[in-house]
């Protein structure tokens, strides 16, 4: 019999459609995959098992009643934790959270609801999607399945390791400066941030709100684009949230063409600092590519160096302020000072202190920093301009090219404890990623290949905003031509051993 848990949310929405097996069938077969795996993997940081069978079944009972159902109807799916969820607790992976019952779904989870997919639990990520590993989250790490001795990447690395590891065929992440791409980089999956405001963010817990975003996380280009095209939509509730209408998507995922398209490879991204193996795997894919008929070219774009710089002022600053809402009144934890009077002042200090992690606080006195009064023209002025020459850079590009390219990551999964104890070598292995959150624009990271150290690598295509078809246009060539000369996609052929018997 078929391991249902193999299929792609294609095949399983197929799968249900023809009753060849219920949606309580293939529920069932993740949530004990879930149970098999997850003790090692840690993954989930909760699963929801009633609620998921209770909307499978209503999913069955709908097709068995003949109605008219939407493509991923039964397919279930997981969703990172500091998306909210009415009536299941969403932490973001803080303490300072623990035990919060959200009063209402944000509308990526209403949406996923009224397509009729079940919703497995919610993954972990590091507090407040602050960081590159996991080794961030206040209830302890996710391992990267390919090697459970390093990270699956960060923030979201929980989703990343549900879908790696064949828990869920699909997961929600939310991307800020790579929180969707970096994590399916090194773990072998398919990670899509969209075009800002492509999908809304309301219900998302916010770090940064002007970088926030939204989006999928798969084993194919196809099923992104699938979960995307669910995903997006204008909503009244997010005054950032695009009108425009969402189609296209997953027939540029099935059917694009590279032919006399025009490829431009970031010369800023890619060459000092990468890994051997990392690069060697990028320019194959380049190979492959103009094989295809795509023209490549190099564009240059100067300010990316800065890129990260101005990113970890703009970051810090929006994030202290919107985590001023964890107060100790309003949500989750309370902690009242052990000696003295108690006044507002000090149980917002003592729920604060003991609440908030270490990156977290980090992150705090950096942006309270950048934004004083002496500071602010200095810090946070400066880094402002700066994202608008990273815009132009990109405006200048994309007159010259239709995509832009580069590796996702500067490496491939590190081990556990190799950046924990030097920030900045963390924030690095996001420098591909983040100029794409600075400008808004939108990016995929999909597999191309192992590096010599077996593990995955990442391949990064960047489109203007709001041309988001771009990239499943040219992710489907790119993965049909890989998929094809490895007989089957990477995490079957180099994780699982070989693809699954259908
Ligand atoms: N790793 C980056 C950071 O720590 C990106 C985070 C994210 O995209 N949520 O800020």
């Amino acid at each position: 019999m078929t391991d249902l848990t193999r299929l792609s949310a294609a095949e399983l929405a197929n799968t249900l459609r023809s009753r060849e097996a219920s949606s309580v069938e293939v529920t069932r077969a993740h949530l004990d995959r879930i149970a098999a795996v997850d003790t090692t993997l840690h993954a989930f940081l909760r699963t929801s098992p009633e609620e998921a069978l209770a909307a499978a079944r209503r999913v069955d009972a709908a097709r068995a009643q003949g109605e008219e159902l939407p493509p991923l109807a039964g397919v279930p799916i997981a969703v990172k934790d500091n998306v909210v969820t009415r009536g299941l607790e969403t932490t973001a992976a803080s303490r300072i959270l623990a035990g919060w019952i959200p009063p209402y779904d944000a509308t990526v989870v209403s949406r996923l609801r009224a397509a009729g997919m079940p919703i497995l639990g919610k993954t972990n990520l590091d507090e407040f999607a602050m960081g590159s590993s996991t080794e961030h989250s206040a209830y302890g790490p996710t391992r990267n399945p390919w090697d459970v001795g390093r990270i699956p990447g960060g923030s979201g690395g929980g989703s990343a390791a549900a879908v790696a590891s064949f828990a869920a065929p699909l997961a929600i992440g939310s991307d800020t400066g790579g929180s969707i791409r970096q994590p399916a980089a090194v773990t072998g999956t398919v990670g899509v941030k969209p075009t800002y405001g492509g999908v809304s963010r309301y219900g998302l817990i916010a770090l940064a709100s002007s970088l926030d975003q939204i989006g999928p996380v798969a084993r194919s280009v196809e099923d992104a684009a699938m979960l995307h095209e669910v995903l997006a939509g204008h909503d009244p509730h997010d005054s950032t949230s695009l009108p425009d209408p969402v189609a296209g998507f997953v027939s540029a995922a099935r059917s694009g063409d590279v032919r006399g398209m025009r490829i431009g490879v970031v010369r800023e991204l890619g060459g000092h600092g990468y890994q051997d193996g990392v690069r060697a795997s990028f320019e194959q894919a380049l190979e492959v590519l103009a094989g295809l008929g795509a023209e490549l070219l190099e564009v240059s774009c100067p300010s990316f160096d800065y890129a990260l710089a101005a990113y970890y002022l703009i970051l810090p600053a929006e994030a202290s302020s919107n985590l001023a809402r964890f107060d100790g009144m309003r949500y989750g934890l309370r902690v009242e000072p052990d000696d003295g009077e108690v006044t507002a002042e000090r149980v917002m200090a003592a729920t604060r202190g003991a609440g908030f992690g270490a990156e977290v606080k980090r992150r705090i006195i950096l942006g309270t920093h950048a934004l004083s009064a002496g500071y602010y023209d200095a810090y946070y002025g400066s880094a402002q301009k700066v994202r608008t020459l990273i815009q132009r850079d990109f405006a200048a590009a994309f007159e010259r090219a239709d995509v832009l390219v580069s590796p996702t990551t500067p490496t491939t999964a590190f081990r556990f404890g190799e950046k924990l104890d030097d920030p900045l070598a963390m924030y690095l292995s996001d420098v591909a990623t983040i100029p794409a959150n600075l400008a808004g624009i939108p990016g995929m990271s999909l597999p191309s290949g192992v590096s010599g150290d077996g593990l995955p690598v990442g391949f990064q295509i960047l489109a203007p905003a709001r041309a988001d078809t771009r990239l499943y246009e040219v992710g489907g060539v790119l993965e049909r031509a890989l998929k094809s000369a490895w007989g089957g996609s990477l995490l079957d052929v180099h994780l699982m051993g070989g693809a699954s018997e259908r």
